[in-house]
């Protein structure tokens, strides 16, 4: 069967033919591409037709599709037994990796996904604190948890209320929404809401509604009004953490969080997420505290073992490498951009995720995102697609430079792009 065809069956057996939104291509006039399999930098659809590789199964993938090093310990793992229900010397070693490398961090708690890391986070800031409120920004999205699903990004960036039904009025008004880059207003919240709010949430690069880069001062006046307020500061580094630096942005910039909340590249394209934090706040779980989280398949062996060889190869050298390669593939964009119609378009960049949209200035919160984004997207997707480039279906999502979009596929796409 073709995309079309397994696009039709499985409409009928899944809503919208899809597990995850995005992936349907909804408003980009055309069916999903199936995958039939991926290598390094390129994928295959059903029908043959191979793809350069720039969603990268949305930031895990760090080294790739099929790393070599990957896979072995995969396999390696799967020759123990794929999951016991038991304590296991796997996530201890890479809960071992990461407290090693990061500095603000003692502790880590295994879950499945990235959701489930934020879910096990506002539960144990609102255990620490003892107070019901969360504030969140207007266009970070921090998984499917009801208490995020309020202006939230990702599948829900550019919806008319940016919000799900479903999610009650009383966790609704938990959560309160403040414009990102805006101190003033922040201060304000937490000023009209005294000793009610447990933690302020950010990614601190925001990257779920495009890339609205904040400044290490603007985080670090989070930090400065979250120790005001005696709120917790949580990072959610499920896209930036071991992608921007070895330390995420809270390495990068310096600005230390209460907790932090990974996913993706810690789980090499295995589902694994994870909170992390000092002892002292961490031992608030369960079993030692009265939070509860837990998970059957929580510290899965095989993605523990996939987490710990993607991380291990996170060496100096390979963030360089990683950042050349990045930096030549947005220029060849914006290159090929200017000469075939995109000119109102520029890929923004930093490290190896980028955003191609039409503004030729930075964006910094979503209130300056270009109105007719959409319907521009849907030009640019095509044509790259075409071409035999694939981007993340949806205009707001970034894109992923992985280190096997090495010399000769950057060969290969200039190729592409001028063909
Ligand atoms: N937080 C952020 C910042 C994310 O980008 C995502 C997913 N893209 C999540 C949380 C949720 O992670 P998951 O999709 O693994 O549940």
């Amino acid at each position: 069967m073709n995309s079309e065809q397994l696009f039709e069956k499985s409409r009928r057996l899944v809503p919208g033919g899809v597990h995850s939104p995005v992936r349907s291509f909804k408003g980009l006039h055309c069916v999903p591409r199936f995958i039939n399999r991926a290598e390094g930098a390129m994928l295959w659809d059903e029908e043959g037709k191979d793809y350069v590789d720039f969603c990268m199964s949305f930031g895990p993938l760090i080294h790739g599709h099929q790393d070599p090093d990957v896979k072995r310990a995969i396999v390696a793992a799967l020759d123990r037994g794929w999951s016991y229900g038991a304590c296991e010397k796997y996530s201890l070693e890479l809960a071992e990796y990461m407290v090693e490398r990061l500095p603000f961090i003692e502790q880590v708690r295994f879950t499945n996904s990235g959701t489930e890391a934020v879910m096990a986070a506002v539960r144990l800031a609102r255990g620490i604190t003892g107070r019901p409120k969360i504030i969140k920004f207007n266009g970070c999205y921090h998984g499917h948890l009801d208490a995020m699903l309020i202006k939230a990004g990702s599948g829900l960036a550019g919806t008319a209320d940016a919000s799900s039904k479903g999610v009650t009025d009383q966790q609704a008004g938990d959560t309160l929404i403040v414009e990102l880059g805006d101190l003033p207003a922040l201060e304000a919240v937490f000023r009209d809401h005294p000793g009610q709010v447990a933690a302020l949430f950010i990614e601190p690069l925001p990257a779920n509604n495009g890339l609205l880069v904040q400044t290490t001062e603007y985080l670090q006046g989070l930090r400065r009004l979250c120790d005001q307020y005696g709120a917790l500061l949580v990072f959610d580094e499920v896209i930036s953490g071991f992608r921007v630096h070895i330390g995420g942005m809270a390495g990068l910039t310096g600005v230390r969080p209460d907790l932090v909340t990974y996913g993706k590249i810690i789980g090499g394209g295995m589902p694994v997420g994870a909170v992390a934090g000092p002892r002292a706040h961490m031992e608030f779980l369960a079993p030692v505290g009265p939070v509860y989280q837990a998970g059957t398949l929580s510290g899965n062996p095989v993605a523990m073992a996939a987490g710990l060889a993607n991380m291990k190869k996170l060496t100096p050298e390979a963030y360089q490498r990683l950042d050349e390669q990045s930096a030549a593939v947005v220029a060849l964009m914006n290159e090929w951009g200017q000469a075939h119609g995109f000119e109102d378009y520029h890929t923004h960049r930093f490290g190896s995720l980028f955003w191609a949209v039409p503004s030729h200035r930075a964006l910094k919160d979503i209130t300056e995102i270009p109105s007719n984004l959409s319907e521009r997207f849907y030009a640019l997707f095509k044509a790259l697609l075409e071409k035999g480039i694939y981007i993340a279906p949806n205009a707001w999502e970034v894109g992923f430079v992985s280190l096997a979009h090495d010399a000769s596929v950057l060969n290969e796409l200039r190729r592409r792009l001028w063909s």
